[in-house]
């Protein structure tokens, strides 16, 4: 069985990643290989999360009874585990608590075989009296749902559904604003206070900075249970959304999709994830814009009739970096006529005309900026080549500055391992740990300078820079997450006062981080769960 197969069908990962932005993949994939290890809560945001787990693993009675007769014995089920889920998803009954506790920190990666004297036969939810029964399963059957979802699957990027079935049902003006209190008071009206309560999801009538608020922003992780209290609000399922997501996706089949930059070395190759698709307003038929790493990005009127359609441009928006760098070279070259550098640079006489005339020669550039672009410009060269011992190349390099076309595409290429290897080191540094930032790195691997001025044009040490420096808040919880396992590492008991003294936090960050830092305390006492 690979990594992947297990991640899929053996932990509760499928369940939370499900509403995870663009970078899902490589997260999923990052968990997978192990690299991410114990900052998945982190990633995820769910130790700042106020929904808990469950404090002891849960059985169904009646899939005891099956899965005695059908595979000679019990075992846990994933669906039956998870926050909000009080009755079985397949029999519809109450779950029955274990006397196992949903995490134990002393024996997290112990296997508890299910065994009937395990059972309290104590209702998981004395309190579930008061919720209505249709919701109890809706949560079940849903978060089931999630669960078993494939993981190469689009994201579900359901927050422009939302939008757009609230302000049909007017709860949000024409303006885009939400009209909160309206909205709040439905939701309480259909999912009633009980469940939203037992969710850990009440709604602070007074607060404009809800979870309800940051679900419809979009920028925030909100947990899973809360988008499905949303979507049963809304009369959704999760196969309704990703038949809705389907179709949307349906005019330009599935990607990825091509490269259709003539001068790069990935011209054609299936290197775009994801397409945007939007309206075009005069025809109202679907547009798929398309963007690539290397800068090129091109949309395209659709629907796809077949498949020579994915070959084809509509309109150039961005010709990006590594185009730009080819059409400097060609300009200047008087061998070629102007039909021929198109034809090289994979595009129209007139747009190439055009894009000619509206831009001057890039010496011209230099120039009028003045001393300041060479300056700039040896500064960088210099530290590239300051490993270089060859003296004449660096003065001709040095006089040549102007005359010289730096690779960028194959810098960055060259530099991702590099920097990559620098963020693991600073990440596993012993000792104080040290916030992941641009300027650590950039001392770390000897090219400060390049990093802080020549970034956009190593778009893929950008993402990777982007992904992993750590703002301050991500910064102070990893502190504590370190304090934390050391304490516990040095069979000292992991208590507050401690753990913000060892952690180097100052008073205002431990109020503020109060929430993190009793999850983190719990975890390691074994009292409250969270999910690995
Ligand atoms: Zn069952
Ligand atoms: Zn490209």
């Amino acid at each position: 069985m690979s990594p992947s197969e297990i991640i899929q069908s053996h932990t509760l990962l499928p369940y939370f990643a499900a509403f995870l932005p663009e970078d899902r993949t490589h997260f999923v994939k990052s968990a997978m290989t192990g690299e991410l290890g114990r900052a998945v809560n982190a990633r995820l945001g769910l130790l700042a999360s106020t929904v808990k787990n469950p404090p002891f693993l849960r059985v169904c009675p009646q899939c005891i009874i099956e899965d005695e007769i059908t595979y000679g014995l019990p075992y846990w089920h994933r669906s039956h585990q998870l926050p909000g889920v009080l009755v079985c998803y397949k029999h519809e009954c109450i779950l029955e608590d274990s006397v196992i506790p949903y995490t134990l920190r002393r024996n997290r990666h112990e296997y508890v075989s299910l065994k009937r004297d395990l059972i309290r036969k104590k209702m998981a939810a004395p309190h579930s009296c008061n919720v209505q029964k249709k919701h109890l399963i809706f949560l079940a059957k849903q978060s089931h749902a999630l669960l078993n979802m494939p993981y190469d699957d689009e994201y579900l990027n359901n927050i422009p559904m939302y939008r757009a079935k609230l302000s049909k049902r007017g709860f949000i003006t024409p303006n885009g604003n939400i009209r909160f209190q309206n909205l709040r008071s439905n939701l309480y009206q259909t999912l009633g206070k009980d469940l939203l309560h037992m969710c850990h999801s009440e709604i602070n009538k007074h607060s404009e900075d809800t979870w309800l608020h940051k679900l419809l922003r979009g920028h925030d992780y909100i947990h899973s249970l809360r988008h499905l209290l949303v979507m049963q609000f809304l009369a959704e399922t999760i196969d309704s959304i990703c038949e809705m997501q389907k179709e949307t996706y349906h005019p330009f089949g599935t990607g990825p999709w091509p490269c259709l930059n003539k001068v790069a070395d990935h011209f054609k190759e299936n290197t775009i994830p994801s397409c945007i698709v939007t309206r075009c307003s005069d025809t109202g038929r679907p547009v798929g814009t398309f963007k690539c790493n290397c800068g090129f990005v091109y949309s395209r009127r659709g629907p796809d009739t077949s498949e020579c359609d994915r070959v084809k441009i509509g309109r150039i928006k961005q010709f990006g970096i590594v185009w730009e760098q080819k059409f400097d070279e060609l300009r200047v070259n008087s061998n070629l006529s102007l039909r021929q550098k198109a034809e090289c640079l994979g595009v129209h006489r007139s747009t190439l005309y055009l894009k000619m005339k509206e831009q001057p020669r890039s010496m011209d550039k230099y120039e009028s900026f003045g001393e300041n672009v060479r300056t700039i410009d040896l500064d960088l060269l210099s530290e590239d080549l300051s490993n270089q011992t060859n003296a004449t190349c660096y003065s001709t390099a040095k006089e040549d500055i102007l005359q010289i076309r730096v690779d960028w595409e194959k810098r960055d290429r060259e530099l991702l391992p590099i920097i990559s290897q620098a963020v693991r080191e600073i990440r596993s540094t012993s000792g104080k740990p040290i916030r992941v930032t641009i300027s650590e790195i950039g001392r770390r691997i000897g090219k400060l300078s390049l990093l802080e001025k020549k970034l956009v044009a190593l778009p893929r040490c950008k993402a990777l820079i982007d992904r992993e420096v750590e703002t301050i808040h991500q910064f102070q919880i990893r502190r504590i997450e370190v304090a934390a396992q050391k304490l516990f590492e040095e069979e000292q008991s992991v208590v507050k006062w401690k753990l913000i003294r060892n952690a180097g936090l100052r008073k205002d960050a431990a109020v503020q981080l109060d929430n993190v830092i009793n999850s983190v305390i719990s975890y390691y006492n074994g009292v409250e769960g969270r999910t690995d």
